[in-house]
């Protein structure tokens, strides 16, 4: 396996909780010099010394992704980016009957419209210097089957999905690849409350592993879309869901 990022640059968004802190340090761990990204600052300097005391590369940078201008500016500082990881995401509450505009607005501006945003950028720098590049799109398994009270948030993630095949079709003729993983249920600040509840306990009996995921469960799929490994992928969507998808209607 072809997993050794030294000599990569790699951008996480969303880093400073659940998934982004934690690939911020595997990709630091497999050489890649690393830029957390997030708007909570103070949580990002505390992960960049972490990954400092291990002996990994890492720098904070502030960044709203649903703020176009300021991904722009936040990144037209960069000379080369590898590897981007489009993490930052939220969810909402509500059933669609229920969902009201800002809810549906505030929701796409961060998964769908802040993926893009930094995307386009990323994708700017690479076709630049010229060496080809990595971005993966999280993305959920809602984004291809429905969820309850997921009434933006299961479609936002289908775009996302949509969108990593588009980008895939018109960006590989810059060697840049874009490949999405859809996670399934993984216990974070996200959902937790949800997982532990009574109604979390029926959906673990709906996945044929009968668990919910680790974070380190995403470990595989992340390194392998983000280093040579994956070098003839594009456009594609791993499913990391215990089975979840498989499960019978
Ligand atoms: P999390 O809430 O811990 O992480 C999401 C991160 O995104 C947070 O750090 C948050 O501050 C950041 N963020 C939100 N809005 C932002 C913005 N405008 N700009 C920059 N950062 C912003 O939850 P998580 O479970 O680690 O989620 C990470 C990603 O994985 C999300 O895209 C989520 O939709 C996706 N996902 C999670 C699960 C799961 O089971 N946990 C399953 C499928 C997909």
């Amino acid at each position: 396996m072809r997993t050794d990022l030294s000599g990569r640059t790699a951008l996480v968004t969303g880093a400073s909780s659940g998934f982004g802190r934690h690939f911020c340090q595997l990709l630091a761990r497999s050489g890649a010099d690393v830029i957390a990204a997030a708007r909570r600052t103070d949580l990002l300097d505390s992960l960049v010394a972490d990954i400092a005391a291990e002996g990994g590369k890492a720098r904070a940078l502030r960044l709203d992704v649903a703020d176009e201008a300021q991904v722009v500016e936040a990144l037209s500082g960069l000379e080369t980016l590898d590897i981007v990881v489009n993490n930052a995401g939220i969810a909402g509450p509500s059933r669609a009957i229920d969902c009201e505009g800002d809810e549906w607005r505030s929701i796409f501006d961060v998964n769908v419209n802040g993926a893009f945003y930094v995307s386009r950028e990323a994708a700017r720098i690479m076709r630049k210097a010229g060496r080809g590049g990595s971005i993966i799109n999280i993305a959920s398994i809602t984004g291809l089957r429905t969820a309850h009270s997921a009434a933006a948030y299961a479609p936002s993630k289908a775009a996302v999905i949509h969108m990593t095949k588009s980008l895939a079709m018109e960006w590989a003729r810059f060697g840049v690849r874009v490949n999405a993983i859809a996670p399934g249920y993984i216990e974070t600040d996200l959902n937790r409350e949800f997982l532990l509840s009574p109604a979390g306990e029926d959906m673990k009996k709906r996945i044929p592993q009968r668990r919910f995921g680790e974070i380190a469960d995403l470990d595989g799929p992340l390194l392998l879309l983000a280093s040579d490994a994956s070098a003839y992928m594009t456009g594609s969507v791993l499913a990391v869901d215990g089975g979840h998808l498989a499960s019978p209607l």
